[in-house]
């Protein structure tokens, strides 16, 4: 098989090539690795909504905590 990354030649055995170091996926022990690393792109990239869904409540976070200090800021004023 060739490497992927670098195209030289690698055996199935081997974890990683040998000359830039790419992960073998086809290895079974990078298969567990592989799958996850795919899983979690799968999900992002099925799920696009789930990042933008993060920023909102960033900004809802933002938003209540301003509200926070001026409400602290008006009743330590009028008090
Ligand atoms: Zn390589």
């Amino acid at each position: 098989m060739k490497c992927v990354r670098c195209g030289s030649e690698m055996k199935e055995v081997d974890r990683c090539c040998l000359k830039c170091g790419a992960i073998n996926y086809k290895h079974p022990l990078n298969e567990k690795f592989a799958k996850e690393y795919a899983l979690q792109s799968e999900i992002i990239k099925a799920n696009p909504k789930l990042l933008k869904g993060n920023v909102k409540i960033l900004y809802l976070l933002i938003f209540l905590l301003l509200t926070g200090i001026i409400i602290f800021l008006t009743i330590k004023f009028i008090g």
